[in-house]
This record gives structure tokens, C-alpha cells and sequence, in this order.
């Protein structure tokens, strides 16, 4: 297994990292009210009266938020919990009209699983490794607070209130930052192939509380700060590289680690304390009594099950075995699902080796530098696989198809 080391003045240190990521379900309505959930529209224009929090209003359930929170469970082969519970965790703040969040601490959906992380030699990582998760549940999420609207007053905005997140808990797996975005892409990509969540970071579809603390190399887990809330995967990398540097500089002093809730700022690249770390008994937790427990029976679990669709570690096997392709090559097509879909338009019929080279050194190489996403290209797979049928029918040459592309 790789060892990471960072350097400090008085010798060697590790840095240990657990991620705690919110995903925001894919779904039309909230967890547990009828409210659309559509992104950007005008500020509490998706507010039912449950979502306010008016007096006496119940919250139902959204059976497609639950079954995407088990989807998302048994495509990190995690244990599904066919008895779970939704408690209240009690706090009080502005964007929170309940006065509490409904989540699950005690009885989470979804319990242990994992994902794994791929070799990537240029992105600082040697080998394949295996995360594990701790459990997934499902939470609503709160408004949002806007300070910036007004000189004296902030604004609140409850369109988000109530939506449903999944919390999906990492173990202190990771050991590197390169490792924690590696974790990061790889869940993204999991949950785009399910379609149980965007992964639009800069939507704020999905967010990272990134845990880190630092240790001698052998001890055992040193004091954890919790980075807050950090929405891009390049920010995940920069807010670990300067809390383990943070860290280490403090411990090699003689000083000792406080744990606390941090934020990083992206303009500064630095963490700075927000507060000191709430613990669970904080939030006076208690099973919510307007909502049964979830009981699911083995069909209900059964048929989600075979209605999974193919994952990224399952494509990249079959593209290898079945289509001849390099392992490398594999992965790259089947990080994120419109690859693997735009690949295997171009491959269905033709030479899958070609197609590979086509799509990862001409098309992609082609949108990389002009830093297009995959979805922009004016090349369609249509095109794309009439340019490598006219190579073959001796038709044009590779220069001549080369130039047709372009
Ligand atoms: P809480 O709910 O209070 O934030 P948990 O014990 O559930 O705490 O852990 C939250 C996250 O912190 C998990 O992702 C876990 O992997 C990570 N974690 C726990 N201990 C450490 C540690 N010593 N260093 C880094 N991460 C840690
Ligand atoms: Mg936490």
C-alpha cells in the first residue's frame, strides 16, 4: 500500500481525512412535501406550507427519495437497512423554520458499503484503493440565509427547505488530498450513472464536509477539524493541503489541536474557525413521533436492486474484456456516464480499439483544449463513427480523416 508523508520540521506526519458528502436527491418534490425542487428559481416560490413549518402541518414521506437513498446504498454495495427511523436533530437558526432538521442518527437506511478509487498515476495516485463508508441516511436540507441584499437585514430564502440530501459518510479512509478528490469523482460519478443525484458542485447538488487531522506515521488518529461545507472538488484538494500544513505547524510547536468546525476560503486558500465542535448530544436528538419507521420487504429491496444500471467498475470490466481496451483507456471513458455513452454509440458495430482512440485522443483531446464539457461537442457520435467507416472502406485516409475532423 502507498504511504503519503508530508515533511514538516520536526520529522515525518500522515494526514487522515473522512468526508462527509451531502447529496441532494434527484427528485420532483422535497422529502416530505409536494414542493418542486427545480434549481434557480425566484426565492420562496417552492415553499409548502409543511416546508415553513406552519402549526399542525405533518410531513409524508417521498417514496422516491427513499428508494433513491437505497439505490445509492446498494451501488456502493452497502448493507440496506430494511428497519430504519427519522429523528429530530433539535438547533435553532434563521434558515430553519421546524426549530429542528428531520435526519436519521440512530437508524440510517443505508449501513456500511464501499467504493474504489482508481489508479491514476498523474493524479499522484499509484494504485487502486478501497473507501469505506459508514452509512448513507437521508436528511432534509435547510433555506438559505442571503446577507447581501440589504445594509441592515438578511433575507431568507426557503425554496431548499425541506429538500431531500443524502449524507453519505466516509470512514477515515483517505490519506492524501489526491486521494480525497479521487473519492470525491468517484461518488459523483456513481450517483450520476444512478441518477439519484446532478453532482452539479457549483449548484451546490453536492457538498463536502472534508474532516481532516493529522499524525505521526504508526499513532493513532490525532484531533480532527471539520472543513464546512466545500462545494468544488479542486477546493476539497487545497482546503486538506492547507489544514494538514495548519495542523502540523501547530503540533510541531507544542501546541495541541482544537476540535472545531472550520471554513475555507476559496480567495485566501486558507481554513479559518467558525466554532467550536457540537457533539450529537448538542442537538437533543429524538425519534421524530409524526413519522412510522420505514420497514421495506424483500421485494421492494429486490426489484431496486435488479433495476440497477450498469456502474462505472462494471463498464470499465466489460470494456476491457469484451471490447479489447487498455485498462487506462477504459477508465477514462467510463468516468463520467455521458463518456461512456458517447463511446459506445461510436463503438456499437465498429472496432472498439478505434473507437477508444477516436473519442479519448481526438474528441476529448479537441474539447479539453478549447475546455469544453463533453455535452458542447459539435461532433456527434453519428459523425464521429462515419469518419472512422470512411477510413475503413478505404474511402479517406487517417491524414484526410484527421482534417475532416478538425
Ligand atoms: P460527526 O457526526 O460528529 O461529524 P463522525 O464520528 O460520524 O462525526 O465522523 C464524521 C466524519 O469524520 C467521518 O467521515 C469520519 O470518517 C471522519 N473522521 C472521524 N475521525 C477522524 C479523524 N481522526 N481524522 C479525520 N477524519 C475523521
Ligand atoms: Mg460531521
Amino acid at each position: 500500500m502507498t504511504e503519503y508523508r508530508i515533511q514538516g520540521a520536526t520529522g515525518e506526519w500522515e494526514v487522515v481525512i473522512g468526508l462527509e458528502v451531502h447529496a441532494q436527491v434527484t427528485s420532483n418534490a422535497k422529502l416530505f412535501s409536494g414542493a418542486a425542487t427545480e434549481f434557480g428559481a425566484e426565492p420562496n416560490t417552492q415553499v409548502s406550507l409543511v416546508d415553513a413549518a406552519m402549526p399542525g402541518m405533518l410531513p409524508v414521506p417521498n417514496r422516491e427519495c427513499i428508494r433513491q437513498a437505497v439505490r445509492t446504498g446498494m451501488a456502493i454495495d452497502a448493507q440496506i437497512n430494511k428497519w430504519s427511523r427519522f429523528d429530530r436533530k433539535n438547533y435553532f437558526y434563521a434558515d430553519l423554520p421546524q426549530g429542528y432538521q428531520i435526519s436519521q442518527l440512530y437508524h440510517p437506511l443505508v449501513g456500511e458499503g464501499s467504493l474504489t478509487i482508481e489508479a491514476d498515476e498523474k493524479a499522484g495516485l499509484p494504485e487502486a484503493k478501497v473507501i469505506g463508508v459508514e452509512r448513507i441516511h437521508v436528511e432534509q436540507d435547510a433555506g438559505k440565509l442571503m446577507h447581501d441584499q440589504h445594509p441592515t437585514m438578511s433575507y431568507v430564502d426557503l425554496n431548499r427547505s425541506g429538500v431531500a440530501l443524502m449524507e453519505i459518510v466516509s470512514k477515515p479512509d483517505m490519506r492524501s488530498s489526491d486521494e480525497a478528490k479521487a473519492y470525491m469523482t468517484k461518488l459523483r460519478s456513481i450517483v450520476r450513472y444512478l441518477g439519484t443525484c446532478d453532482g452539479n458542485m457549483d449548484e451546490g447538488s453536492m457538498r463536502a464536509d472534508v474532516n481532516v487531522s493529522v499524525r505521526r506515521p504508526g499513532e493513532g488518529f490525532g484531533t480532527r477539524c471539520e472543513i464546512k461545507n466545500v462545494n468544488s472538488i479542486r477546493f476539497i484538494g487545497q482546503a486538506i493541503e492547507y489544514e494538514a500544513r495548519r495542523q502540523i505547524g501547530i503540533l510541531e510547536d507544542g501546541g495541541s489541536i482544537d476540535q472545531e468546525t472550520r471554513l475555507f476560503d476559496p480567495g485566501k486558500g486558507e481554513t479559518r474557525s467558525m466554532r467550536s465542535k457540537e457533539d450529537a448530544h448538542d442537538y437533543r436528538y429524538f425519534p421524530d413521533p409524526d413519522l412510522l419507521p420505514l420497514e421495506f420487504d424483500n421485494e421492494f429491496v429486490g426489484k431496486l436492486l435488479a433495476d440497477l444500471p450498469e456502474l462505472p467498475d462494471d463498464k470499465k470490466i466489460r470494456f476491457v474484456k469484451d471490447l479489447g481496451l487498455s485498462v487506462y483507456d477504459a477508465s477514462v471513458l467510463v468516468s463520467e456516464k455521458a463518456i461512456a455513452d458517447y463511446y459506445e454509440a461510436v463503438a456499437a458495430g465498429r472496432d472498439g480499439k478505434i473507437a477508444a482512440n477516436w473519442v479519448i485522443n481526438d474528441l476529448l483531446g479537441a474539447l479539453n483544449k478549447d475546455g469544453k464539457a463533453l455535452e458542447e461537442t459539435p461532433v456527434s457520435p453519428a459523425q464521429l463513427g462515419g469518419i472512422i467507416d470512411l477510413i475503413k472502406d478505404g474511402t479517406i485516409s487517417g491524414k484526410i480523416a484527421t482534417d475532416l475532423f478538425e
